[in-house]
């Protein structure tokens, strides 16, 4: 298949797994499975966290599309660009804002700036409403990012 409808479909699903990552923290962290999600708001001594859960639960499309895609060539792109949106989640999300495993990567250039500020904003809720900023890789609103920029000059 052509390389640049391949390369496309794993842009398409990397994007479309933030849309539908901001979508389940929305309505579905923040919603029914609040109890799964709530030990990320408020913080507990233990490492794992129940919310870990749903790390697992996003893992496995893209296990099941990576498996089942090695000789189709939609299901394997799609795969792939699932894979690759969990690597930026758990890049952005556990290592640059939570510091989760002390490997004390700390960049500080705009865009992360911005992620990070969006994120701490949503976790100065620690109940389950009111809560905004859902996004986690790129779905963040758009002031943040301006005030990052204002920062530096
Ligand atoms: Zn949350
Ligand atoms: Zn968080």
């Amino acid at each position: 298949m052509n390389t640049l409808i391949t390369l496309f479909i794993i842009f398409f699903s990397f994007a479309a797994m933030e849309g539908i990552a901001w979508f389940s923290h929305k309505y579905i962290m923040h919603g029914f499975l609040w109890k799964l999600h709530r030990d990320h708001h408020q913080k507990t001594n233990n490492w794992w966290e129940l919310n870990d859960i749903f790390v697992i639960v996003f893992a496995l499309p893209s296990f099941l599309a990576l498996v089942f895609g090695l000789k189709d060539p939609i299901l394997l792109p799609i795969g792939i660009g699932i894979l690759l949106y969990g690597l930026a989640y758990f890049f952005v999300h556990e290592i640059l804002i939570h510091n989760r495993f002390k490997w004390g990567v700390i960049s500080d250039n705009r865009y992360f700036r911005a992620v990070r500020r969006a994120h701490k904003v949503h976790h100065s809720y620690s109940d389950k409403n009111p809560s905004d900023n859902f996004g986690f890789v790129f779905l963040i609103p758009l002031h943040y990012l301006r005030n990052s920029f204002k920062d530096e000059s």
